[in-house]
């Protein structure tokens, strides 16, 4: 056992988990049980909106708090299942009834308002697609995306109508309606009210036989390596959600609940909306951007007990030089789940000795539409590793040769390729307009990730870097994120990213870029000492060569680390789609 390692008690939890023996769990786990748990559709089939809400509106949860709506300036609006069913039921029907037919996307641009919430329902229910857009998009990245992804309907604000949209409305001809959230009165025949349309639904609607492999949701990427792909998910991968709710995040009928992203990113959609209905959990919404004191008051305030957020999030709480269960109660918070980026050993246990809680990693991608291999309540956590695969799905690390097959690589702490067997219910089934670019993903029955890892003897997954990043350097291949977790180390880094810059010599020089926390000056000294300290702790050949201080480093709106920006700018080149990155 190593001294790092954080162990779990099972006496210490006073909700008892839903997964205690992994090895157990993950062999007896087969999905066909899965269905169990879903009412399905009367006419057979399976459409998520239903299972999400109606399902429970028609059970003794009919009078439960599904949302909970914090407003950026205090207000709050509770919905309980059951008024969820009907809102999302006239949002079907204003769909319908303006000829929006099965399969046509639907897409939303909206700060996250209760509307927003209403309306993914509405959508699914009435078998359209849900493709969510980030509202801090400017109108090149929202006119990308809406014409890729064919949009027939957008839903948006007034503000955001008039600011993104009307610029480039001549060019979305495909585009039939505009529902405004925030007017009373229609516009014209193409720009309409949407309270003026919901007050005239009815709040009834039948759900058509939705087939399991029926388009749901089209998601967009995060860009951080490229152009975002548009992917495509199916109805089915509602038993992931259910599956990654039950031993992920843990839920339990009493748990309230609360994922920080934005529906425009996949976590926001898959765990902001989806999986804690699934559950029949109560799903806060805040309105709000981050701001530590805010978001600590919601934790206190509305009693979390569940938390998934980002590491983006976590670092920016650990800038802070404070004692937060000092100065808030954050006694009902039980869990923290955290995933997008690689999560530093660090992170783990400063929510350890600040939080009282352990921040557990996860990973997953838009892809693979739901959480793959996870730091589980129960088990160990071992920091700056990523859990292990959880029930369901068969995580493997693979070589590909060059006849185009693969190996899986069998020996422990060996680099390869993060790959997953195909078969789980939530695997992407395309990108869209681009089968070749989704072919070239699977290799037999494997989907190759895009990812490097390693796995230790005891089946912990260990990132390494997206292939994309990874560095060559003097015949040694270094993954940025062993060098980035080992400056955080050092207590004057606040975030670091580290590329690989060209060099003739060596072929590529680790390069770190850095932020400090504040009461930290970049200097030449503190820059030597964070050069040593590299050495010292990594080894020369590993260890940063050039370091350079950066106040921010560039970030998707996401809040990943975008190297390829780091990268581009270092050697003067064009900086690519820059549609996600941060203001
Ligand atoms: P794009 O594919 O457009 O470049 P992206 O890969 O960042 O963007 P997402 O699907 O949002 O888009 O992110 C998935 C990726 O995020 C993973 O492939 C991985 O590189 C990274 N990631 C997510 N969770 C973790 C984690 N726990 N540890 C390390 N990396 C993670
Ligand atoms: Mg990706």
């Amino acid at each position: 056992m190593n001294e790092k390692w954080i162990e779990k008690n099972i006496d210490d939890f006073a909700v008892e988990p839903n997964l205690i023996d992994y090895d157990k769990e993950y062999q007896r786990f087969s999905w066909d049980d899965m269905a169990c748990g879903f009412d399905g559709l009367p006419s057979g089939g399976l459409n998520i909106a239903h299972e999400a809400i109606d399902r429970h509106a028609n059970s003794e949860l009919a009078d439960k708090t599904a949302l909970l709506w914090l407003g950026q300036d205090g207000e709050r609006k509770t919905y309980t299942f059951a008024k969820m069913k009907k809102e999302t039921a006239k949002f079907a029907n204003v769909l319908k009834k303006l000829g929006i037919s099965k399969g046509e996307r639907v897409f939303t641009l909206s700060p996250r308002l209760p509307e927003l919430y209403i309306s993914v329902i509405g959508i699914l229910k009435n078998q359209n697609v849900i493709c969510p857009l980030f509202s801090q998009f400017g109108p090149e990245p929202i006119l990308q995306r809406m014409q890729r992804g064919d949009a027939t309907v957008l839903l948006t604000t007034k503000k955001l109508f008039k600011k993104k949209i009307s610029p480039i409305l001549d060019e979305l001809s495909e585009l039939r309606y505009i529902l405004l959230l925030d007017v009373d009165e229609h516009e014209n025949e193409k720009v309409l009210s949407f309270s003026r349309l919901m007050d005239e639904a009815s709040d009834i609607f039948e759900i058509l036989h939705t087939e399991a492999e029926d388009m749901s949701i089209l998601h967009f990427t995060s860009g951080t390596t490229g152009m975002p792909k548009g992917v495509v998910h199916v109805h089915k991968a509602v038993y992931t959600h259910y599956m990654t709710g039950k031993y992920v995040l843990d839920l339990h009928p009493n748990d309230i609940y609360w994922c920080t992203a934005d529906p425009g990113w996949v976590t926001g959609t898959s765990y902001g909306i989806i999986t804690p209905w699934i559950h029949g959990v109560t799903n806060i919404v805040d309105e709000g951007e981050f701001d530590a004191v805010r978001w600590y008051k919601i934790l206190q305030d509305e009693k979390v007990s569940v938390w998934y957020t980002a590491p983006t999030a976590v670092r920016r709480l650990m800038r802070i030089d404070n004692e937060p269960t000092k100065e808030y109660d954050l006694s009902s918070l039980r869990l923290i789940q955290s995933v997008g980026e690689p999560l530093n050993p660090e992170a783990v246990i400063w929510g350890e000795e600040k939080l009282k809680l352990p921040i557990h990693d996860n990973w997953w991608q838009t892809e693979t539409g739901g959480i793959m291999i996870s730091n589980l309540i129960s088990q160990t956590i071992r920091p700056g590793s990523m859990g292990r695969p959880l029930p369901g799905i068969e995580a493997g690390i693979i070589r590909q040769n060059e006849d185009g097959t693969v190996t899986e690589i069998s020996e422990s702490n060996k680099e390869g390729d993060l790959a997953i067997k195909v078969g789980f219910p939530s695997l992407f089934r395309a990108y869209l307009h681009a089968q070749e670019k989704y072919d070239k993903c699977f290799v037999g029955d494997w989907y190759i990730s895009g990812d490097l890892a390693y796995k230790d003897e005891d089946g912990y997954f260990w990132f390494v870097g997206r292939a994309d990043d990874i560095i060559k350097t003097s015949g040694h291949m270094v993954g940025p994120f062993e060098v980035e977790s080992t400056l955080m180390e050092h207590p004057a880094v606040a975030e670091a990213g580290v590329i690989g810059k060209p060099d003739e010599m060596i072929g590529q020089l680790v390069k770190a870029f850095v932020s400090l926390k504040s009461g930290y000056e970049a200097n030449d000294e503190l820059k030597r000492e964070l050069i040593g300290f590299g050495r010292k702790k990594l080894g020369v050949a590993v260890a940063p060569k050039e370091l350079a201080f950066q106040e921010n480093l560039p970030k998707t709106r996401s809040g990943k680390i975008m190297r390829r920006l780091l990268k581009a700018r270092e050697m003067g080149l064009p900086e690519g789609d820059t549609s996600t990155l941060e203001d």
